[in-house]
């Protein structure tokens, strides 16, 4: 990929990708209703740009999703934000995360909190997110190439699991493999398509389901691309 010896400048970023640009990304999410110091914080000191194509990387403080190939798209920071924010509420020692992509959310939350594993099904973005994450010495995140919908059950249960794609309905081996107590965040697709953030409580063995905010997700697909 690069030299260490690029690697500080390649971070911080200039022009487009320059500090600057990501302060004012920053600014535009408190505005927009992102209210934790500690993601705004977190988010204004990661290098986003570095989780894109050097061709789109100019683009990478605009407060939209952008393509990261096969298909998939590099969530809006707004939509990051968000999640983390909902993840951060949980107080979590413990996070699941599945659709690694491009690493960026990962990223984010590998800063704050302690332990996080996370899944991706398809090999070649799995692969570049695992390199993206050492260059950056995340050490919180575990990554695995699997197909998310079996949860990753030697390391649960989790406090927190989250899916940055959308399911049809809620997979039972990840409400298994929730800790009692913890919550499930996911986007889960109505009878009409119509996607919307969800937040699944569980007590004991009782699923109380809350719907946040319409979202648009890419689908969580099944197998594994190699
Ligand atoms: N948080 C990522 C979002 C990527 S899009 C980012 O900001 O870059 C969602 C990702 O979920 C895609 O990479 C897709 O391949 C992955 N995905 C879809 N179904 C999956 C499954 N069953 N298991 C693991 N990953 C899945």
């Amino acid at each position: 990929m690069h030299s260490p010896e690029q690697l500080p400048e390649l971070v911080r970023g200039v022009g487009m990708t320059s500090q600057r640009t990501r302060d004012r990304m920053v600014a535009r999410l408190a505005e927009k209703g992102i209210r934790d110091p500690r993601v705004l914080t977190t988010m204004a000191a990661e290098p986003r740009h570095l989780f894109l194509d050097e061709a789109l990387s100019h683009r990478a403080y605009e407060d939209t999703s952008l393509p990261i190939g096969h298909g998939q798209t590099l969530s809006q920071p707004w939509m990051v934000a968000r999640m983390t924010e909902l993840v951060l509420e949980a107080a979590p020692n413990r996070v699941l995360e599945i659709g690694t992509g491009s690493g960026y959310q990962t990223l984010i939350l590998a800063r704050l909190v302690p332990e996080l594993w996370s899944i991706e099904r398809i090999n070649a973005l799995h692969r570049r997110a695992t390199e993206r994450l050492r260059l950056l010495e995340a050490r919180a995140a575990s990554l695995r190439l699997a197909d998310g919908g079996h949860g990753w059950p030697e390391a649960a249960p989790f406090d927190v699991i989250l899916l940055t794609a959308c399911a049809g309905e809620l997979p039972a081996p990840l409400l298994a493999q929730l800790a009692d107590g913890g919550v499930l965040i996911t986007p889960l697709a109505d009878a009409r398509g119509e996607q919307w953030l969800t937040r699944v409580r569980r007590q004991g063995d009782t699923f109380e389901q809350q719907r946040l905010e319409s979202v648009r997700f890419v689908p969580l697909l099944e197998g594994v691309i190699r």
